[in-house]
């Protein structure tokens, strides 16, 4: 399987990496189901499940109050090519979708442009706008996704590169807050791409999802989704925890990806393409606590002075969520 890093030098050595996992602080351990049941979002889905997974979820749901849901199962479809179980064919095995709402108007709309979405026709990008609405996504957001090109994964995680200076194959970015954090799966209560990492719809909703939570568990959640992540695509990302960035070094005491959510669907953990870019990717960089990217090469150092290196092949984007108590440093 191709990875977005051909490794010239590799010398770390030792036992295999701790991975950090992400808090489990949100109610049903999904940070979607949660805003819903909260009333903070009109409609729910929830996507690339198995029949199983279906089937539970919708026990799970009914005990929130006032709820209608549809189950659209697509198992008669061939599968399709998928941002997380990778090339087209073979058996379907997450053809689940399911939709929630509290308002069975609202599930119908949610339904007909689900549909619309997929004919490809001239409502198409509206139909991405109302659903979004319908979502609870800011419209500022989902206006700027509608406006892509293409809405597949790496053209969106790309996009945010788009005005920022590049360095070869990478694309650096400050965010305004780690709330806009959206790369760690069913934690971060920013749960569509922000269309920026300054949008102050995006961290107005998150600060009231956040506000949702105990005290102990909001801080716990705001330490892990800050520091700095480095991103391929949606799923294929690194989060160096406790980072600091010093002259163009980015130092890190610790290191999840995608597979570090707890309780995540199948479609997340039996992903072969995530459990393959942990093998390649993740566990390189768990073993350092130093990381230079420049160009399109990257140098991970770990702690007794070995050193990883390689060349990247695919672009990268960079992006740093400082913690509330850092104040700068940046370079
Ligand atoms: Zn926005």
């Amino acid at each position: 399987m191709r990875h977005p890093i051909r490794w010239l030098k590799r010398c770390m050595t030792g036992a295999v990496p701790d991975f950090r996992v992400s808090p489990d602080v949100w109610q049903y351990a999904h940070v979607e189901a949660a805003l819903f049941a909260a009333c903070l979002k009109p409609a729910l889905k929830l996507e690339d499940l198995t029949p199983v997974e279906g089937r539970s979820w919708r026990q799970k749901i009914a005990s929130i109050q006032d709820v209608v849901s549809s189950l659209k199962d697509q198992r008669a479809l061939p599968s399709p090519e998928s941002r997380l179980l990778g090339r087209a064919g073979g058996t379907f095995k997450h053809p689940i979708t399911l939709y929630v709402a509290h308002r069975p108007e609202v599930l119908a709309e949610l339904l007909r442009v689900e549909d619309e979405q997929k004919t490809g026709g001239p409502r198409r990008a509206e139909a991405i706008r109302t659903a979004g609405r319908l979502l609870g996504y800011p419209p500022c957001c989902t206006a700027a996704f509608a406006d892509l090109p293409r809405q597949d994964d790496p053209v969106v995680v790309a996009s945010y590169g788009r005005s920022a200076p590049s360095n070869g194959m990478v694309r650096s970015l400050v965010s305004e807050s780690p709330l806009l954090n959206f790369f760690p799966p069913l934690a971060a209560p920013v749960t569509w791409y922000p269309c920026s990492f300054s949008c102050t719809a995006s961290l107005d909703a998150a600060r009231a999802g956040h506000a949702r939570l105990a005290p102990e568990a909001a801080q716990d959640l705001t330490a892990f989704l800050s520091g700095v992540v480095l991103a391929f695509d949606r799923f294929r990302f690194l989060h160096l925890h406790d980072a600091r960035v010093e002259s163009g070094r980015i130092l890190y005491d610790g290191v999840s990806d995608a597979l570090s959510t707890p309780s995540a669907p199948l479609a997340l953990s039996r992903s072969s393409r995530l459990r393959a870019f942990r093998r390649m990717v993740s566990t390189v960089v768990a073993g350092g606590r130093e990381l230079v990217v420049a160009g399109d090469r990257i140098v991970v150092s770990s702690s007794d002075g070995s050193q990883s290196s390689g060349v990247l092949l695919e672009p990268l984007t960079v992006v740093w969520f400082p913690s509330p108590r850092d104040d700068g440093g940046h370079s």
